[in-house]
C-alpha cells in the first residue's frame, strides 16, 4: 500500500520519532504549524476518522494517554495544547491514515480557519 505513514511506521521513512510502542507512533510534524507540532497515530492503516470500528476503541483511549504523556514529557500540559483530527477532504484531511495532531508552544485561535 502506498501510504506514507504505514512507510513512516515501518521505518521505510524516517522521521524524527518521539514515542513509539507496538500500536503507536509519535513524530514531529515536517510542516510544523506551533512550536510544537506532532503527529500521534495507529501503526495500524486506519483511513479516516470515520472508518473506527468496535475493536479500535481500546486503540484510540491508548493514543488519548499517550498523547497526556507526551505532553508532560515535553512539559507543554500546564499551558495547555490542542488535538485536532482532520477528518476527510473538507476539514483538510491530505494523509489518509488516521493522526493525531497534538499542537501547542503559542495562543490557539477559535474558530480554527
Ligand atoms: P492532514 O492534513 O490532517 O492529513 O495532516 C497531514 C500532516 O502530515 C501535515 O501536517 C503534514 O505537514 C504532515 N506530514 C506530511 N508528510 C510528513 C512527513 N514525511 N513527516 C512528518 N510529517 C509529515
Ligand atoms: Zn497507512
Amino acid at each position: 500500500m502506498d501510504c506514507i505513514f504505514c512507510k513512516i511506521a515501518n521505518k521505510e521513512i524516517s522521521s524524527n520519532i518521539i514515542f513509539e510502542d507496538d500500536k503507536i507512533i509519535a513524530f514531529h510534524d515536517i510542516n510544523p504549524q506551533a512550536p510544537y507540532h506532532i503527529l500521534v497515530l495507529p501503526k495500524k492503516h486506519i483511513e479516516t476518522l470515520l472508518d473506527l470500528k468496535e475493536e479500535d476503541k481500546e486503540l484510540i483511549g491508548h493514543i488519548y494517554l499517550i498523547i497526556n504523556k507526551i505532553a508532560k514529557d515535553l512539559k507543554f500540559e500546564q499551558r495547555g495544547y490542542r488535538v485536532v483530527v482532520n477528518c476527510k477532504e473538507e476539514a483538510g484531511q491530505t494523509i489518509f491514515h488516521l493522526h493525531f495532531h497534538v499542537l501547542a508552544g503559542r495562543t490557539m485561535e477559535w474558530p480554527p480557519g
